[in-house]
C-alpha cells in the first residue's frame, strides 16, 4: 500500500477552506502550498503536507473548525510547535492542521493554591519564567522547553532532565478543557490534587491529540528547593559513566538529574556552546542535587565518590550560575548541534530499566558497529530513557534503509531487556507499528475502544498511535521523502 491510497481526499477542498475562513476569518486559513510546506515536519523522519493549516485564538473557535470539518469528513491533526519528534504533528493522510500557536496567553496564577491555568499554545518555559520572581516554577522541563507547548507536552506526556525526582508532565496537571470531534467541550479534573471522577485528565495526558483538541490546561507549580548543586563527571567510557548512574541511584541520595552525553555528542555540542566538555572524554555526566544547603556537601561528596569508583577521571562543580547555565547549555543543545556530524538525523527514544543500561549501551555500539553507522548518545541515563541519535546523510544511495534497519534493531534490542518503545517523544506515526512489541491485540483492542468511544470517525489525528496498514518506515525506504500538496509523492 502507498501513502497515496491512504490520503483521505477531502472531498472539495476549496469549499472546505472557504468554510473555515467564514468562522476564522481569511488571515487565520492556510491553503497555499508554500505556507503549508511549514507544517510537513516534526522533527521525525518522515513529511507529509497538510491539505489546510488554521491558526484559532480561542476554544469558540476550535469548536467552530471541527464542526466545519465534520461537515466535510475531514481529519484534524493538532500542532502545538512541532518539535515532537515522531510524527505525531504531521498529517501522514492529510487533513486541517489545527496550529495552536495563536492560544498562547496564561490566564490565571493562583500561588496560594500552586496552579495556573494556561492555553496549550504557552511555550513551556514560559510558564516557569512568569512564577520564578515568587520562587516558583513549572516541573517537566524538555530540553525542548524554550519552543515547546503545554498542549504538546501534555499530548506527549513528556519529561525532562528532571523527571528523576519530579515525574513527568501527567504528575504536574490538574485540570484539562478540550473540545471532543463533535464540538463539544467538556472540562477535565479540577484544581485539587484528586478529582472524584473517573481520571480522564490520566487518559488525555499522553494520548497524542487522536482524542480530542486540548484548550486549556491547569498545571501544578512547585516551590524552588533551597539550593541546587550542578557537577560533571568526565568518564573513560560510556558503561563506565552507566554503572556510576546505577550506583548514585542505588546510593539513595536521589539526585534530581543524571544526563549523559557521550563522546560523540561532545564532539559535536563542545564547538557549538564551548562549555569546555573534554573532547577526548569517553562519557559525560550531568549530575545535580537539589535541597536544604546544608545537606548538599555531603550529597556532592557521596556523588564523587561513586564516580571515582566507575573510573572519572574529574569531577566539576559548577561554580557560578553562568557555569552552570552553561553545563546545561551543552545538555539542551546538544540534539540542534548534531546538524556539525551530518545533514539528517534520526533519533530514538526508548526506555530500559536502568539496571540494564550498561548491557543495552554495548548493544546500541554493537548494532552500529554492524551497519557500519555513527550513533550520539544523549540521554536521561537517571530515567532509563535512551536516545541513540543516528546522524547521516538521506541523499546517499541506500543510508535510510540502512538507518532504519540499524534502528528497529536497536529498538527491539530495547524491548527485550525489558524496555518500551518512548519514554516522551511519543509513538506518533514513527512507532505505531511497533506498538504490537509491548501490547497483546486484547492490549491494543482495549486502547482502540477507548479512542472510539471518543472520536467515533477516526478522524482525531488518524494513524497516530494505532497500527495502520503502512508505517513510517516503508514509506521512508519505499519512496523520496517528499509530498506534494495533492498528497501525492513527487
Ligand atoms: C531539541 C529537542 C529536544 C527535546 N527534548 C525533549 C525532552 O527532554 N523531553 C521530552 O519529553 N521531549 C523532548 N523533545 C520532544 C518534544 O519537544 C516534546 O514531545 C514536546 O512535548 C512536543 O511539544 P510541541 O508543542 O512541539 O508538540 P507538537 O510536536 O506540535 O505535537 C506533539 C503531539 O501533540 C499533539 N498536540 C499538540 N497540541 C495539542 C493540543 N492542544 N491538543 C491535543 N493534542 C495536541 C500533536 O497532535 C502531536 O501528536 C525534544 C525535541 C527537540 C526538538
Amino acid at each position: 500500500m502507498e501513502l497515496a491510497d491512504v490520503r483521505r481526499h477531502i472531498r472539495d477542498r476549496d469549499a472546505l477552506a472557504r468554510a473555515l475562513r467564514d468562522v476564522l476569518g481569511p488571515g487565520r486559513v492556510f491553503a497555499h502550498p508554500a505556507d503549508l510546506l511549514a507544517y510537513e515536519y516534526d522533527g521525525s523522519v518522515l513529511q507529509a503536507v497538510p491539505d489546510l493549516v488554521v491558526f484559532p485564538q480561542s476554544t469558540e473557535d476550535v469548536v467552530a473548525i471541527v464542526r466545519v470539518a465534520s461537515r466535510f469528513g475531514a481529519p484534524l491533526v493538532p500542532r502545538g510547535s512541532g518539535t515532537g519528534l515522531s510524527g505525531g504533528a504531521i498529517a501522514p493522510v492529510g487533513g486541517i492542521v489545527v496550529s495552536m500557536s495563536q492560544m498562547r496567553r496564561i490566564l490565571s496564577i493562583d500561588l496560594e493554591n500552586r496552579c495556573a491555568v494556561v492555553e496549550p499554545g504557552v511555550v513551556n518555559l514560559d510558564v516557569t519564567r512568569a512564577v520564578e520572581r515568587d520562587g516558583y516554577f513549572y516541573a517537566p522541563d524538555p530540553s525542548s522547553q524554550s519552543a515547546c507547548s503545554i498542549g504538546g507536552n501534555v499530548a506527549n506526556n513528556s519529561g525532562g532532565v528532571h523527571t528523576l525526582a519530579y515525574g513527568v508532565t501527567t504528575n504536574h496537571v490538574l485540570g484539562l478543557e478540550m473540545v471532543l470531534p463533535d464540538g463539544t467541550v467538556v472540562q477535565l479534573g479540577g484544581r485539587g490534587p484528586d478529582d472524584p471522577a473517573l481520571d480522564l485528565v490520566g487518559l488525555v495526558v499522553g494520548s497524542e491529540g487522536t482524542l480530542g483538541i486540548v484548550t486549556k490546561v491547569t498545571v501544578r507549580l512547585m516551590r524552588r528547593r533551597e539550593a541546587v548543586r550542578t557537577m560533571l563527571g568526565i568518564f573513560p567510557s560510556i558503561e563506565d559513566a552507566s554503572q556510576a548512574v546505577a550506583d548514585i541511584i542505588a546510593s539513595g541520595i536521589g539526585p534530581t538529574s543524571l544526563e549523559m552525553l557521550d563522546q560523540l555528542t561532545v564532539e559535536a555540542v563542545e564547538p557549538a556552546v564551548h562549555a569546555g566538555l573534554p573532547p577526548d572524554a569517553g562519557a559525560v555526566l550531568l549530575i545535580e542535587v537539589e535541597g536544604v544547603r546544608e545537606m548538599l556537601d555531603r550529597s556532592a561528596q557521596i556523588v564523587e565518590d561513586l564516580c571515582r569508583r566507575n573510573r572519572a577521571r574529574e569531577i566539576r562543580v559548577a561554580r557560578t550560575e553562568e557555569e552552570r547555565a552553561l553545563y546545561w547549555a551543552a545538555r539542551k543543545g546538544a540534539f540542534g548541534a548534531m546538524g556539525r556530524l551530518a545533514p539528517n538525523y534520526y533519533l530514538h527514544d526508548a526506555v530500559v530499566p536502568r539496571s540494564r543500561l550498561p548491557q543495552i549501551m554495548r548493544q546500541v555500539m554493537e548494532i552500529a558497529d554492524r551497519y557500519g553507522i555513527r550513533v550520539a548518545n544523549v540521554f536521561h541515563a537517571g530515567d532509563g530513557n535512551l536516545h541513540p541519535l543516528i546522524p547521516y546523510d538521506a541523499a546517499t544511495p541506500g543510508e535510510t534503509e540502512r538507518v532504519m534497519r540499524a534502528s528497529e534493531e536497536m529498538l527491539a534490542a530495547c524491548v527485550a531487556v525489558g524496555g518500551t518503545l518512548s519514554g516522551e517523544h511519543g509513538i506518533g506515526f514513527e512507532k505505531n507499528n511497533y506498538m504490537p512489541w509491548i501490547f497483546s491485540e486484547a492490549d491494543l483492542e482495549a486502547q482502540r475502544r477507548l479512542k472510539t468511544a471518543f472520536d467515533p470517525e477516526d478522524r482525531m489525528n488518524p494513524f497516530k498511535v494505532f497500527p495502520t496498514p503502512v508505517s513510517c518506515g516503508e514509506l521512508l525506504t519505499r519512496r523520496p521523502p517528499r509530498l506534494a500538496a495533492s498528497g501525492l509523492w513527487i
